[in-house]
């Protein structure tokens, strides 16, 4: 397993425990903050610059004083932070399971499109309405809690809304019965 899988395969049993996780496969004595751990879990570009620079001290800190991202804190998703944090964890797990691998082009403008149309989107912003603007905006989703921008490009990825005008599929065309 490559330590990136090895980052996509932490398993939460509470924020401190990841935040130790992390800290050892980065080879630090002491566990990195909780913000490190989320935006490693979020971004796989994060997480590699992290694993790349773990041994240039000037660089890692750089990383790790600068974490990008951070958890959704969306109103009405009634799911804590660890909770999200899990389903991220476990959102980059599965993807490292097909190689961290990413839709074409076409199913990614699909399923932003249902994203965009869908009732369970939660935005940051106020400009969300159209596909370029939804791409620089954090939105998320607020049935998983996942950032759905990044979530649409994991062709791991699954959307947990049921379509209401497609009986058996999801909001993004998958059937519903696949696991
Ligand atoms: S339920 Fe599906 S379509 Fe709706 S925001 Fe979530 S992932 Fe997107």
């Amino acid at each position: 397993m490559s330590e990136l899988q090895a980052i996509a395969g932490i398993r939460l049993r509470s924020i401190e425990d990841g935040c130790r996780q992390l800290a050892d496969i980065l080879e630090l004595q002491a566990p990195v903050a909780p913000k490190v751990l989320i935006a490693a879990l979020q971004s796989e570009e994060y997480a590699r610059n992290l694993l790349i620079c773990r041994r240039t001290p000037v660089f890692l800190a750089t990383l790790l004083a600068n974490p990008v991202g951070s958890p959704p804190q969306e109103a009405g998703s009634g799911k804590g932070t660890l909770e999200l944090m899990k389903e991220a964890s476990g959102a980059l797990a599965r993807w490292g399971t097909v190689g961290f691998s990413v839709v074409d082009d076409e199913v990614l403008e699909q399923r932003l499109g249902a994203c965009l149309a869908c009732p369970n989107l939660r935005s940051s912003g106020s400009a969300a309405n159209a596909l370029h603007k939804l791409m620089k905006t954090r939105a998320s989703c607020a049935l998983c809690g996942c950032d759905v921008e990044k979530k649409a490009r994991m062709s791991s990825e699954r959307c947990p809304g049921e379509d209401p005008q497609l009986t058996g599929h999801n909001r993004w065309g998958q059937p519903l019965s696949v696991a």
